[in-house]
């Protein structure tokens, strides 16, 4: 459980007698959400994520203080269409007392998702198109705004602005991995997290276990994984921030006796963001981080960040 503490400025400047609004208290499941609804909110709201980093979705069960909290939440988003597993249920019931959202469920169509052949039937890890993504902002921003309708004008110029930062985001995105060279525009992971990156961005995706993470890879995905790297010489492949890195450690030993000398090109965020308080730890630095890491493992350069991450990059001091 992360708690970001609640800023009480605005409520010790009022006036003695004026009544101060209580921050709307939200929570959410993964950090992607979480991230989002404090942007739009501002001190509008006091945003609890229940997943931290490095926290995997698909296996998560809730936890007596999250019960605690999700009790006492004035609204819950959480993303669905199959992201949590078993939570999902959970919040079924939720709803019938508390304003509770699936937020991609809500902003973004079935048709835009990549079917699977998991229990949903369609690919949850939909924050890695972030053109997708940008369709919960909307969502979100509807809802926030009913919680909190003193707060609605500023929590839709906060979309507008965040919007805008997320067009940026995914432009620079598919102009970086632009920049690799073709026959290495290959991202091998450890689970299948990053189909829709794949799709948005024009880079072929490997990864050795399933969508979820409930079951290991087996013996002949490792070799599969292995004879693959050999034969399109691939530099480097990536461990994911959620998941075990043995199976990765397993193929690069599988492809290194086969003679192709692959090596790890960095840590990617997946299913959870970085660290809170350090630019990993928001949804634009994750995607930024992730495709950053890729690039230069992959023989590419990133390129420049647009004018309207401006503000973002100076707030994180990346150059
Ligand atoms: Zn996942």
């Amino acid at each position: 459980m992360l708690i970001r503490p609640i800023l009480l400025t605005s409520f010790l400047l009022l006036p003695l007698g004026a009544t101060a609004q209580e921050p709307v208290s939200v929570v959410a499941t993964v950090g992607m959400i979480g991230d989002i609804a404090g942007i739009l909110g501002g001190d509008c709201v006091a945003v609890q994520t229940m997943m931290g980093p490095g926290i995997d979705p698909h296996l998560y069960q809730a936890t007596a203080r999250d019960v605690q909290t999700l009790n006492r939440a004035d609204l819950i988003l959480y993303s669905g269409y199959g992201l949590e597993g078993q939570l999902g249920e959970v919040f079924a019931r939720y709803a019938e007392r508390v304003p509770t959202l699936a937020v991609s469920e809500a902003g973004i169509a079935r048709e835009e998702l990549v079917a699977t052949d998991n229990a949903y039937g369609v690919d949850p890890h939909l924050w890695m198109d972030v053109s997708l993504w940008a369709q919960i902002v909307p969502a979100i921003a509807t809802q926030l705004s009913q919680s909190a309708p003193d707060c609605a004008a500023s929590i839709s110029a906060n979309a507008a602005t965040y919007g805008d930062q997320l067009a940026a985001l995914h432009d620079w995105t598919g102009q970086t991995i632009a920049s690799i060279p073709q026959t290495q525009r290959i991202l091998v992971t450890a689970h299948d997290a990053f189909a829709y990156y794949g799709r948005a961005y024009g880079i072929e995706v490997e990864g050795i276990q399933g969508i979820s993470t409930q079951s290991e890879a087996a013996i002949a995905d490792i070799r599969d994984t292995a004879d693959l790297i050999v034969a399109r010489e691939v530099p480097a492949i990536f461990v994911e921030s959620t998941i075990n890195p043995r199976t990765i450690q397993a193929v690069i030993e599988a492809a290194n006796q086969a003679g192709q000398p692959v090596r790890i090109g960095g840590e990617l965020f997946s299913d959870a963001m970085g660290e809170p308080d350090t630019a990993d730890g928001t949804y634009i630095g994750m995607i930024y981080s992730n495709t950053t890491a890729i690039t230069q493992a992959l023989g590419g350069t990133p390129a420049p960040l647009p004018a309207a991450l401006a503000d973002w990059a100076a707030q994180w001091m990346i150059e």
